[in-house]
């Protein structure tokens, strides 16, 4: 069974994967981290983040591989585990850049369908995988929240610390902009995804909304 879920930065999308992950044992591919590798070794190499050419040809000599036991697998890029190095705004807001070009989306296309094809039973994270990546998933979610909740959560995650709330919010604003204003594969809901709003949801029941979808499509 292969789950799309897609949406905006902080709806909530990793918790909801890491629960499909954890509690039903499915693969959980965050294709999120794979963009951001190739911002974080762009910025690291001084690759321009203009420069399509350069960032596909890097994109496409990138190995990524999904390592461990299942419902514990990790990302590692080119043999590096996914950490803090691929997080920050820094990376999120180069990471935003790299991704609207479309050299770039394809060369980091076959590697998500292969991550995903590999297990019995997979879940993507993104934002474009129930419109472009798998658009035959048997369950698509597009999970949303409203600016300021998502803001508040970022905050609470402690990732961010040198900022204010109204500076975090703008930020994801901005990214959300972008996203959704890329001409290639704009983070959009597919006609066939089921909405999963979070504003006003605990963790618990949101994750809770989504079991029952799963165990409806399994059956
Ligand atoms: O989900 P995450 O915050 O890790 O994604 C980082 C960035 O990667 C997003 O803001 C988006 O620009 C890009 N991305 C994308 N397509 C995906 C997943 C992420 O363009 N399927």
């Amino acid at each position: 069974m292969l789950v799309a879920l897609d949406g905006p930065a902080g709806a909530g999308k990793s918790s909801l994967a890491r629960a499909l992950q954890r509690r039903r044992g499915f693969r959980l591919v965050g294709t999120g981290s794979l963009y951001r590798a190739v911002a974080a070794m762009a910025l690291e190499q001084g690759i321009a983040l203009e420069d399509e050419p350069a960032l596909a040809s890097l994109a496409r000599g990138l190995r990524f591989a999904l390592v461990g036991e299942p419902g514990e697998e990790r990302l590692e890029v080119d043999g590096r585990p996914e950490g803090a190095w691929l997080r920050g705004e820094m990376v999120a807001s180069a990471t935003s850049q790299v991704s609207a070009l479309p050299e770039v989306r394809a060369a980091l296309l076959a590697t998500q369908r292969r991550l995903a094809r590999e297990a019995a039973h997979a879940v993507l994270e993104g934002r474009d995988i129930g419109t472009v990546v798998l658009p035959d998933a048997d369950l698509k979610v597009y999970v949303t929240a409203d600016v300021g909740v998502r803001a508040q959560r970022r905050l609470a995650q402690g990732e961010d610390t040198q900022r204010s709330l109204a500076e975090i919010e703008a930020a994801i604003a901005e990214r959300d902009l972008r996203d959704e204003g890329r001409a290639v594969a704009p983070l959009t809901r597919a006609a066939d995804a089921r909405l999963l709003d979070t504003s006003g949801l605990s963790e618990e029941e949101a994750i809770a909304t989504l079991l029952a979808w799963v165990d409806e499509v399994m059956v």
